[in-house]
């Protein structure tokens, strides 16, 4: 089973404004914090579509992180919300034709080819 935050990378910018934090927040510039206001202490750097942040009071993190302090909910609540945001959907499998197409390639063998053993 993948990982929440494996599930949500790169989709920050989709999922936030449905946790309630608005879509000017996130991004790559100090700003206004979302949690605790002020003027440029905060900054939404989104490394590597993990959804990071940092905030000079609130300290910082991933996505998860964000998006538990944000809503003051436990772990298991946020997982389930982002969960249902972004989908039960897997990502990475084509939908279009070909159900119940398996690929059958053989593992390829080894040849060793032998060498003739010449007993002179
Ligand atoms: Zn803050």
């Amino acid at each position: 089973m993948m990982g929440l935050s494996t599930k949500a990378r790169g989709r920050w910018h989709q999922i936030m404004p449905e946790l309630g934090i608005d879509a000017r927040f996130l991004k790559k510039k100090n700003g206004p914090c979302p949690m605790c206001g002020g003027k440029d202490r905060w900054r939404f750097s989104d490394l590597g579509g993990n959804g990071t942040w940092w905030c000079n009071r609130c300290g910082g993190g991933g996505g998860v992180a964000l998006a538990m302090q944000f809503t003051g909910l436990p772990f298991k609540e946020v997982a389930r919300r982002i969960e249902h945001i972004i989908g039960d959907a897997p990502v990475a499998r084509p939908r279009t034709g070909a159900i119940g197409r398996v690929n059958t390639r053989r593992p390829q063998r080894a040849v060793a080819k032998r060498r003739p053993n010449t007993s002179l």
